[in-house]
Order: structure tokens, then sequence, then C-alpha cells
């Protein structure tokens, strides 16, 4: 049965008497985008002069001319919404809800909010994704976290969290650090922060690239389990053997990642690992994977090396983080699986500036020189490629994640780009498949149906995309689940 619900224009209507199962069908928030030129997240056509209707978390309408005014049909079983159609009126920027019943009978009307925002040209795009992000270290001075009281650190990863949305990132995969917390008081309205899909502690082997034990502390098997440190803090965890990986995985599945982590090649800032090792067996890496897709989700790595990656995909991961040091054969094996890769243009630094410690530096200057192989390698091959930043420290001040973004420039379109921080990155993060905490509709495309995590920009990012960048000073509203976390328009 479909009960009929009509939005009036109106300057005043009183409630009338409301039945609670009819009450609950009526929307508690329409928003109306009029005026506004569409980047979708996939087509390289720009919509141009369209209006967006949002009902409550979703996308409703994309259409050349939506009225300030319409009538709705109601799935009275489900209270879904089926239809939009426009009725001629007053256009006030008020709503009445009429709701009829089955026979067209008028059996009550209740005022909703509508918000018409004149977008005046501006560009209305999905909400940016960033698919490697670390709150714990984005939100933390250099290493001052290590220092700190972990409710202090936490203190500063919910301002970094609201930081992230002003900077028009609706949703970040988070690849290492604490924040389930976090992302519940987010997620019930209490803080404002982006979605978050977390991986909780990233798991490195003893000796791996997140081993932050010191020199002389033993792995636990011969210190009989004396935690250190680092284990409070949740970044990593590190695990010898096919239990241990098992547990800690499990550890992670249990307090709510979407995904897990692990390390399988040296990294450039850690200790004891130099570049070209290959971290954890066969074994140990088959148990992450399996002990994942037991929980409907996937495995990815931290990897730069070609006999990392090869190792990585042919256990079944779904994602490799950085892979600078990509050769033909490890690029073939990751397309051939569609295995996506999230990558980082790093940029040559001057030593001693920003990479103090020589062999830090030399395993930083490798990376560098190995990213334009690489690109040259993933075009050939079409791997699948998203966009995250991986960027830490100094939090609020270089965290431009946007900025990074046109690095990119010189062997991607503008739109590859963008299609990279917005669909492709909705893709990956839809990886966790029955573990992603977000699934009533899209991510990362404007479409009917799709969640609305919406920015507002002014400027059109396909012909500059520096326009996204700059701390999000152009991105002049944010939208996240329909509900509104920025608006600097006049
Ligand atoms: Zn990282």
């Amino acid at each position: 049965m479909k009960l009929k619900t009509t939005l009036l224009g109106a300057v005043a209507v009183s409630a009338l008497i409301s039945t609670a199962a009819h009450a609950q069908d009526v929307p508690a928030e329409v928003t109306l985008f009029k005026d506004v030129n569409i980047f979708d997240g996939v087509n390289e056509e720009m919509l141009e002069g369209y209006d967006v209707l949002v009902v409550e978390n979703l996308i409703r309408e994309i259409a050349e001319d939506i009225p300030t005014e319409g009538t709705y049909e109601l799935e009275v079983t489900t209270g879904e919404l089926q239809r939009v159609e426009a009725l001629p009126g007053s256009g006030v920027n008020g709503y009445t809800v009429t709701i009829l019943d089955a026979d067209g009978i008028q059996t009550e009307t209740q005022e909703v909010a509508v918000n018409v925002i004149d977008g005046q040209g501006r560009t209305l795009m999905p909400g940016l994704i960033d698919t490697h992000y670390h709150l714990m270290l984005a939100a933390s001075e250099g290493d001052a976290w290590r220092l700190e009281q972990p409710d202090y650190t936490h203190a500063t990863m919910v301002l970094e969290a609201n930081r992230l949305l002003q900077r028009g990132f609706t949703t970040i995969r988070d690849t290492a650090g604490p924040g389930f917390g976090i992302k519940k008081a987010v997620d019930a309205g209490m803080i404002p922060g982006p979605r978050m899909y977390l991986s909780g502690t990233l798991i490195t082997q003893t000796s791996g690239h997140a081993d932050r034990t010191l020199p002389f502390e033993e792995p636990r098997i011969f210190s009989g389990g004396v935690p250190v440190g680092e284990s409070v803090m949740k970044l990593d965890r590190v695990a010898n053997g096919r239990a241990e990986v098992l547990a800690a995985v499990r550890q992670n599945l249990k307090q709510g990642a979407t995904q897990i982590k692990i390390a399988v090649g040296g990294g450039i800032y850690s200790l004891y690992d130099p570049l070209d090792v290959t971290e954890f067996t066969v074994e140990e890496i088959e148990a992450a994977v399996q002990a994942a897709s037991d929980w409907g989700t996937y495995v990815t790595s931290h990897v730069y090396t070609p006999k990392g990656v090869l190792r990585a995909v042919n256990a079944g991961m779904k994602t490799i983080e950085h892979g600078q040091l990509m050769n033909d054969e490890a690029a073939k094996a990751m397309a051939d699986k569609g295995v996506y890769l999230i990558t980082q243009p790093f940029e040559p630094q001057p030593q001693l500036e920003a990479i103090a410690d020589p062999i830090q530096y030399g395993k930083y200057t490798q990376v560098v020189e190995g990213w334009a192989r690489t690109v040259e390698l993933l075009k050939k091959h079409n791997v699948k490629m998203g966009f995250g930043t991986d960027l830490v420290f100094s939090p609020g001040t270089n965290h431009e994640q946007a900025d990074y973004l046109a690095r990119f420039g010189t062997w991607f379109s503008n739109v590859e780009m963008l299609r990279m921080i917005t669909s492709t990155n909705a893709e990956i993060v839809a990886l966790s498949g029955p573990r992603n905490p977000y699934q009533e509709g899209p991510l990362g495309v404007i479409e009917a149906g799709a969640y609305a995590d919406i920015i507002l920009v002014d400027g059109n990012p396909m012909e500059d995309i520096t326009v996204l960048g700059d701390n999000g000073v152009k991105i002049e509203l944010v939208m996240k689940d329909g509900q509104i976390f920025k608006n600097t328009m006049e």
C-alpha cells in the first residue's frame, strides 16, 4: 500500500493530529541545492545548472529544475520515499507535508524544515575520501604522542577529526592507530568528524616496519608477555608466528576493524628493517588473510618491493599501500587480481631537514626515485589506483591532503585525480563488505540513493585541481550524512 505525502510551499500551517505510523514516515530534514555544477565522482562531463535534493541522509534527486515544493509518495510499510514530483505553487522556502492515505484523502499535515541553498554556480561534488590516513599520527606534533597520556592524544584526535571535515574529507580509511571510541562518538553525532574505516593496530613482525620497541627490548616470547609502552597507544602490535598473527588480527576485528593492515616489507622511518627485506612468512600472511576473510573482510599491506607485493597479492590481499619500488611482474599481478594500489608521490627532501637520520634518508631517497617508474608500470598494466596521503605530524598546518593530490598531475588528468579521491576510494572502503559500517547507499558519488556526503567548491576542480587544497578554504560547504558541518557561503 502506498501513502501519498504532499510537500507544499506554505506560510503557516498548523499541525493536525498525527498517527505514530504516519509521523515517522515524514522526512525529518530536506535540503535543496539550487543552481550547482555537478562532478558526480565518475563522469568527465560536468552537469551545469542542476539542482540536488537531499532527503534526510541520502541524495534523493538530481535534476535541472527541482521546485522548492513537491509531492512525495511514501511506501507505508517501510516509510521509503518512492517518488518526488513537482507541484505548481508559491515557491516559498518552507514546506508542509500533507499526508494522504491510499485513496488520496488528507489525514494530517506536518511542517518539515527545508533548507534551500543557492549554489550560484559553485561546483557540487562528493565529499573527499583519504584511504591512507592515521588520525593519531596526523594529530600529533612529531613523536609527541609517545610521551603523552593516551587521553591527551585522544583529545588531539578529536580536534583533527573536525579539521578533516573542514577540509572537505567526509571519509577516511585509517591504516594504523586507535580511534574506535572516537568513531563511535562521531557516528552517534556527539562530535564532528568523517566516516571512519579503522584498521586498528598495524601488525608487524619483530624487527618489522612497525616494531617500535627499543633495541634492548625483547619479543614477548622471551620476556614472558611483559607489555611494552607502545601497545597502550594501539598504533601497532608485534606478532610472530601463526598463532600470534591470528590473535592480533582477531583483536582488531573484535574492536570493530573494517579491514586489517600488516607490514610485509621494510619501511622508511622504521629503525631495524632495510627497505629490501620481506616480512612475515607466507604462512603468517595467509593466516591473517584467512582470519580477515572469515570475518567477511580483507587485508592490506604496507610494502614497497616487488617481492613483497607479490607475496601479499598471492596471499589474497585486496589493496597495497605504497609500492613505489614496483616492477613489471608485480604490477601485472596486481592488475590480474584487481588489487588496488594506494601510493604516495613523495617529493625529494633536503637531507637533515625533514629526515635527520642518514639511513632513513637513504631509504626515503630510494622510494622517491622509484615513484616515476612505478607510475609508468601502473599505467601500462592499468592497475587500479586509489588516493591516500599517509600525511602525519604538524596537526592542522601541513595536512593539505588535496594539495598532495596535485602532485599526481604530471601523470594523471584532473578528472582521473578527482575519480581517485571520490568514487575509486569509495570502492576501496567498500571492500570491507559486510563489515562496512555505512551500507545505506554508495559513497563517493552524486547519484540518487547515495549518501549525502557533499562539498560545494568555489571554482572548477576539473580545470584547476588546486581549488580543493589550501586547507579547504574554497570548499565553502561540507555536508556529511545530510548534515551541514561547514558553510562559509554568503
Ligand atoms: Zn601509513
